[in-house]
């Protein structure tokens, strides 16, 4: 049972604001687009799986289309060669759109500080939760996961649309 937004009770009604309904809605909701390059992958199935159950959170509905997620996660060892591909995935998602690096190598390069391996996906698209570990467990991902549930209930509806996130896009050379 989802708990209701803040707002004021009384006998026969209840009232809130819109963007903590947005918020508690988008929160439960949320659509994972699962980037896996390598084992992070694995654990990421095991997430998944009857034992631990992304879908009690809302989320079992992992998407391959990136216009139909709001959630990248990417997991595994990124390749600079494969860097602007997943900017280009990050690119043809809609906003509100949130990134999740799973694992020490999506997060910073890992073990892997190689000529040819990205030190982290956070030079090609903006991160909003990082979870160490290689690979992590499927427990420390949900609380990266529940991480993100927070960020999507607090966030201001403007904030998309505010100088700071634009300038932080533009950094990225996004418009
Ligand atoms: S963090 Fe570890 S487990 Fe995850 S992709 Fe890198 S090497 Fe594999």
């Amino acid at each position: 049972m989802v708990d209701s937004p803040e707002g004021f009770t009384g006998e026969g009604f209840f009232a809130t604001s819109f963007d903590k309904v947005v918020g508690l809605a988008r929160k439960n909701s949320i659509w994972p687009l699962p980037f896996a390059t390598s084992c992070c992958g694995i654990e990421f199935m095991a997430l998944m799986g009857s034992h631990y159950d992304l879908s009690r959170f809302g989320s079992e509905r992992v998407g391959f289309s990136p216009r139909q997620c709001d959630l990248l996660m990417v997991m595994g060892t990124i390749a600079k060669k494969m860097g602007p591909i997943v900017k280009q995935v990050y690119l043809q998602m809609a906003e509100p759109r949130w990134v999740l690096a799973m694992g020490a190598c999506a997060s910073s390069g890992g073990i892997f500080d190689t000529y040819s391996v990205l030190q982290g996906i956070d030079q090609v698209v903006p991160v909003d939760v990082y979870v160490p570990g290689c690979p992590p467990r499927p427990e420390a991902v949900i609380d990266g996961f529940m991480k993100i549930q927070e960020l999507v209930h607090n966030e201001s509806l403007r904030r998309r649309n505010s100088d700071k996130y634009k300038l932080l896009l533009e950094s990225y050379g996004i418009q």
